[in-house]
């Protein structure tokens, strides 16, 4: 769930500048309606507005802001605005514990894959060429957290637009999913107004390359192969190392690195037969992609010589 007030609210800086500038709180009550309807209006529920501002005129942290408005100075006017609208993107969610089927979901993002999803592989309702691994020790961002960090085990995904992060099986144009009736476990969980059951779900365990492939020993040990040798918390300790010595070398050892990445997938494609679009889900994403999370990317020379430089 993103309750990040600013996925919901677009308030003009100037009007906002100027709103904690003068201190007045006939414009402050103003302002809140404004913020109220605008998130109702991205939760599908605009008609749910006096259930919202009644919840929000009982609240504690609306009530002591309203009375104290005029004698904060703007910074603390400024920061004290920011948490109240984190509650009223929560006061909004919790007038609507029910799913709208709005594809608020699908279009942040697609969902991991469970054990308990295994079967639509099986039965061919979901085929790997429309999944993509993380793969242990990808540097990513923790949604449920909100950091960065390492990934401490593998993660299968279904893929998404990289354009926009809607999973591939969302229609914008129908507001619709293409496998509802055959969606993952997360989707079936996933409940926006309360996180509970995702979080609950996160712990649990998760599907594996492994799991998938366990009667397939040429491709087991190509991809056992691939992940000694391309293992992505070495890129990761790699860019530590520079960002602690500033020792230039360990730019050749990343280097090497996405050097064997590249022959594993040209080796992998052509002996096991497979298809570029797999390619994400046996072996993970190329580390070519990966490295520009560390602020670089790869980049050929007249000589045909490969060099790391600042991915600007
Ligand atoms: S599989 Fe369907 S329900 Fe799940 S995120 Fe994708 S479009 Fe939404």
């Amino acid at each position: 769930m993103n309750q990040n007030p600013s996925h919901f609210i677009q308030l003009d800086p100037a009007y906002m500048r100027q709103l904690f500038h003068s201190g007045n709180r006939k414009e402050f009550l103003a302002a809140v309606q404004l913020a109220l309807r605008q998130i109702l209006v991205k939760l599908n529920v605009e008609n749910h507005y006096d259930q919202a501002i009644a919840q929000t005129k009982r609240e504690g942290s609306y009530r002591e802001l309203n009375n104290t408005w005029e004698k904060l100075k703007p910074a603390a006017r400024g920061q004290k605005w920011q948490e109240l609208m984190e509650r009223l993107v929560q006061i909004t969610y919790a007038t609507r514990p029910y799913c709208l089927r709005c594809g608020e979901c699908c279009r942040l993002g697609s969902p991991s894959l469970h054990p308990e999803d295994a079967d639509l592989l099986v039965q061919g309702l979901i085929s790997t060429r429309q999944l993509y691994t993380l793969r242990r020790g990808e540097p990513v961002r923790f949604n449920i957290e909100g950091r960065l960090g390492l990934l401490p085990a593998e993660l299968i995904k279904i893929k998404h637009d990289p354009n926009n992060h809607h999973c591939m099986f969302y229609s914008e144009n129908q507001k619709n999913c293409s496998i509802y009736e055959h969606r993952p476990l997360q989707c079936r969980v996933q409940e926006c107004w309360n996180s509970e059951e995702l979080e609950r779900l996160w712990r649990q365990e998760k599907l594996t390359r492994r799991d998938l492939l366990q009667d397939d020993q040429e491709s087991l040990e190509l991809l056992d192969l691939h992940d000694e040798r391309c293992e992505p918390e070495k890129i990761d300790a790699a860019f530590t190392q520079l960002h602690e010595s500033g020792d230039l070398k360990v730019l050749a050892q990343v280097l090497d690195i996405l050097r064997q990445d590249k022959a594993i997938r040209g080796f992998v494609k052509q002996k096991l037969n497979r298809e570029d679009e797999e390619l994400d889900f046996l072996l993970g994403r190329p580390l070519v992609e990966i490295v520009r999370v560390y602020g670089v990317r790869v980049e050929k020379d007249e000589d045909g010589v490969y060099h790391l430089v600042p991915d600007r």
